[in-house]
Order: C-alpha cells, then structure tokens, then sequence
C-alpha cells in the first residue's frame, strides 16, 4: 500500500489502564492534618482535605479497581511548595505519594493516609527551539509536550500515549513510538530539578550530583520529587505511523516481530496480540477473534518509508492480507493522541523482556489467548534494539539494554475479584515469553522485593541502592516499585 497524507488510522494499541485488582479503603489515620499542610503552603498551593469540595475527584488516578483516600491532595505551585510539603509530612512521619499523569498501571500515584503530591500543576514547559532543549515541568503530560514541541518539528520521545505524565514514563525509562530511532526517554534526560528527601531543591545532570542523575535515569520515584526535567529535542515532524491489523498466526506473530527487529533503525513497531475489539474500523467478522494490532512509526526519511515498512507488509501478505492498515505519514504527536477508551478497566498483567518471539512460543501465545474466558486478554510486545541498544547497560538504571523485546501479558475482567483469578494464567504465559528474569519497571504490576530485583538486576540494584541511602535513606519515597536504602 503506497502512503497517502491524511490522518492515520490509531485505534489505541497501548494495554488498558492496567491495575493490580486492590480495592480499598476507609479513611487512615494521619499524622499530617490538611489544615497544616495548608498554613505551611500558603493559597498559591491548594490543599483538599477528606471533607473538602474536590476531594473526591482529586483523589482519582487513572486505573480502575483503585480507590485511595489519602489524607490529602496537595496541588504544589512550585519546588519550593513540594518542598515544604515533603519537609512537613517527614517530620510527621507521614507517607508521600506523587502523581503527576496519574498512569501508574500499579495505581502508585496515591496512597491511603498519604500526603499526596499532586503535580499537575507544575506543566509548564519552555522550548529552547535553536538550542534544541526543553524544561518540562513535573506535572506535564507526554501529549501536552509532543504537541507543543511539534509545533516547532521537534520532539522528545516518550510512549505511545498522550495522557501518560513525562514524571513517571521519564523516571522509568520510557520506551515509545521513537524508541528504536532515538533511544528511551532517559536517552534525552540532560538533567533534572529534583526535591529531594531532606526537603532541598537539587540541580542534577551528568556533571552535578551525578549518581542522582544516573539513579533518576529508571530508578522510578524512589530519588526525590522532579519538579523540572531538562530534555533534549530532536528534529521530527512528519512520521509515517499508525496501526496495521493482521491476521495472527504463529507465522505472523514471529514474522512482524522479526521482521522489525531487522528493520532499520528508524523503525518502531508496537504489537498487541490480542481479542480484536468491536470497533467499527475492524471488520466485524473479525470481532472477538485473535489479531496482531500493530502500532508502527517510521521517524526516518519519509521517502525510505515503504521500503522500510515492506517486510511487515509481506508477512500480512502471507497471513491473507492486512485487516487495516493505517500506517500513513503524520505528524509524529498525532500519534499518542489515541489512548484507551470506555474508562479505566480492571486488569492483571505481568511484565517480562525477551530474546525474541519464536514461532512456537507465538503458536503457545495464540492457544492461551484464544483458550482463556477473560473478557478481553493481550500480550503486548515492543521490539527493541536500535538505539535502545547502542547505549550501555550501566550507563543509566535501566539494564535491560539488550532486550529486544519488552512484553506485557494482561486479562482484563469485571471487577478486581475476577481480575485476581487470573493471575496464575497471565504469569505463566509471561513466564513462557520470557527470556530471564527482567521486567521492565513502568508496567509492573508487584511493588515487592522479588518485582524489584527483577527491574533492577546485579549491579543496578546495588548501585541504585548505594544512591538511595545517599539521598533517602530513610526510605520517605517509598511509594514505587522500591529500592530499600543499602
Ligand atoms: C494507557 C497507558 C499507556 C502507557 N504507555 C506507555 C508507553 O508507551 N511507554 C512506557 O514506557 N510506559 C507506558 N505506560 C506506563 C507508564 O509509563 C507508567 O505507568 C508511568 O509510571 C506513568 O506515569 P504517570 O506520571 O502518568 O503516573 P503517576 O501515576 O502519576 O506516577 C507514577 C509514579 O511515578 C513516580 N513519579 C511520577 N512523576 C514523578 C515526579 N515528577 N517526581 C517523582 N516521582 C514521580 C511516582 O512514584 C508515582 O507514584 C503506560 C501506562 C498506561 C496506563
């Protein structure tokens, strides 16, 4: 299919809002009042106590099946308002949760009892066009960045959804839709604005406070609160992108994953194999039944961009032929404009990376998913290498450099009950894709020691560790996949 420039067809092929099924929660007592936390901050940082207007909505985080009450919902204005906030609830002994896009699939963004640090309103972002850097505010969304950078042919790469927060994607990794071209988020972190758990406003980057900023580079929240980031900007504007729907097979799963591995590097592929939904783009004989849903960006020469999209074209040509295929030029923040629809649904899911995706662990894959009752079950597979690779293991703390594939297995149900019952299934497909024992610490679902270890392997874990009694070490931020002070 030659490209023709309209709007590409994006059905959203990110996981839903995946949640571990807890429920909660009465109120918890604190030992930080609201009313505190608000003569500490002054009008300009609003505080909402339980029994506040805005409360209740204020509390919400993006995955269902969570529901939190923290003792409040701080709304910083600025570094110094988070700091006097973390000063205040670690004197008081209180914990601290932090949401800034509010897309933790593991609901990490609040916390009952917890002072919760609401970012949102730290969005401002200052482009630096000639110099090519940008200061992002830790509260603004990937999508309100993409969009306001693209304006200028410019972008940061973060996933592949608009409305996950640049806090949390950046201090995981972050791994989208210019992955392989341009490398994860952390790959164009220069620096950061970071309160740290003394309550002191710190200035990082590669020549201050370095271990810091090696540790910020995938350590997740465990460091301090980010209140700016320093990125890089990359020159792309028109993309070739979107999603192409492909009959599964264990010949055509194993041949799109192949075939963009051995793409060049421009190439980013993006598969759900998954239940097809009913959406009206999707024919509806293929409703229900399994499909490869592959979300694609060609960021090279746009003039390359057949050439370099032809292998996967073929493998849909032996599958039968494309279902859809909406991979046209675009530009690239239209891209993460898709996300989930319907609301925030219930789910399990569990994480893994991996060698590749043979055939015969394709052919497992299709049994399970066309074999299990949930109402809608997916593996993600996000194909690596390319730049993700080039940069070392050690240089930042994401170790999994060598991946060439970063999965997700998830059954999504009614209600959390239901969810849990699927969690032996989802673990031992998991296991079966996986290569090892890494996972990829953004789509944990577990924030326990063995779910740690598994993000965080050999030295990461103790380099990551050392850094955290330097700048935590009394574990204030605790709220995350946790790194336990050496
Ligand atoms: C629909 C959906 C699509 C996704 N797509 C992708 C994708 O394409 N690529 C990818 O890599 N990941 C993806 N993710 C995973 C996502 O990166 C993580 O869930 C991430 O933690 C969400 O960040 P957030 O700021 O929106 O979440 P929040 O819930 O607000 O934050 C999560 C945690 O991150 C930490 N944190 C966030 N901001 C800060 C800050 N400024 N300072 C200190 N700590 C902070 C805190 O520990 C916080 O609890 C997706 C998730 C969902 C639900």
């Amino acid at each position: 299919m030659s490209s023709s420039p309209q709007t590409p067809v994006s059905p959203d092929t990110t996981p839903p809002n995946i949640t571990s099924p807890n429920t909660t929660s009465p109120d918890l007592p604190s030992p930080v009042a609201a009313a505190d936390l608000r003569a500490a901050l002054g009008a300009g940082s609003p505080v909402l106590g339980p029994d506040d207007d805005g409360y209740a909505a204020a509390r919400v985080i993006e995955p269902g099946g969570v529901e939190h009450r923290p003792a409040a919902v701080v709304r910083p204005a600025d570094a110094e308002a988070v700091a006097a906030a973390v000063r205040l609830a670690r004197d008081a002994g209180a914990e601290i949760s932090v949401r800034s896009g509010g897309h933790s699939v593991f609901g990490l963004g609040a916390a009952d009892g917890a002072v919760m640090l609401d970012l949102r309103g730290l969005d401002a972002l200052e482009l630096d066009v000639d110099g090519r850097t940008a200061w992002a505010g830790g509260g603004i969304t990937a999508g309100a960045y993409s969009r306001a950078a693209g304006e200028h042919g410019l972008a940061t790469p973060f996933g592949d959804t608009g409305g996950v927060g640049v806090g949390g994607i950046t201090l995981g990794g972050g791994i989208g839709l210019l992955s392989r071209s341009l490398g994860m988020t952390i790959d164009s972190l220069l620096g950061a604005e970071v309160v740290t758990a003394d309550g002191e406003i710190v200035r990082t980057d590669a020549d201050h406070e370095p271990d810091l900023f090696w540790a910020l580079r995938g350590g997740g929240g465990n460091f301090g609160v980010v209140t700016r980031f320093r990125f890089a900007l990359h020159e792309v504007s028109q993309v070739v992108g979107g999603v192409m729907l492909v009959p599964a097979t264990p010949e055509s799963v194993a041949g799109i994953v192949a075939a963009a591995d051995a793409a060049p590097n421009g190439l980013t592929a993006i598969l759900m194999v998954m239940t097809a939904p009913p959406m009206p783009m999707i024919p509806a004989e293929w409703h229900g039944r399994v499909v490869v849903m592959a979300n694609l960006c060609w960021s090279g020469p746009l003039a390359e961009a057949d050439t370099a999209l032809a292998p996967l074209r073929d493998v849909a040509a032996r599958a039968g032929g494309a279902l859809l295929d909406g991979v046209r030029p675009a530009p690239y923040a239209s891209l993460l404009e898709g996300g989930p629809q319907g609301g925030p649904v219930v789910a399990t899911g569990r994480t893994f990376v991996a060698d590749g995706v043979d055939e015969a662990a394709a052919a497992h894959l299709l049994e399970q998913l066309e074999s299990s009752d949930a109402m809608m079950r997916a593996a993600q597979l996000r194909v690596l290498g390319g730049a993700v690779a080039d940069i070392p293991a050690d240089a930042t703390a994401y170790a999994h450099r060598a991946a060439r594939v970063v999965g997700n297995v998830a059954a999504v149900a009614p209600d959390a009950a239901t969810a849990r019952g699927y969690a032996p299934w989802v673990d031992a497909l998991a296991d079966r894709l996986r290569s090892g024992d890494g996972s990829y610490v953004n789509f944990s679902l577990d924030g326990g020691l063995d779910a740690a270890r598994a993000a965080y392997p050999g030295a990461t874990w103790e380099r990551l560790r050392a850094v955290k009694r330097r700048y935590d070490p009394q574990n204030l931020f605790r709220g995350n996949v946790n790194v336990p002070p050496a």
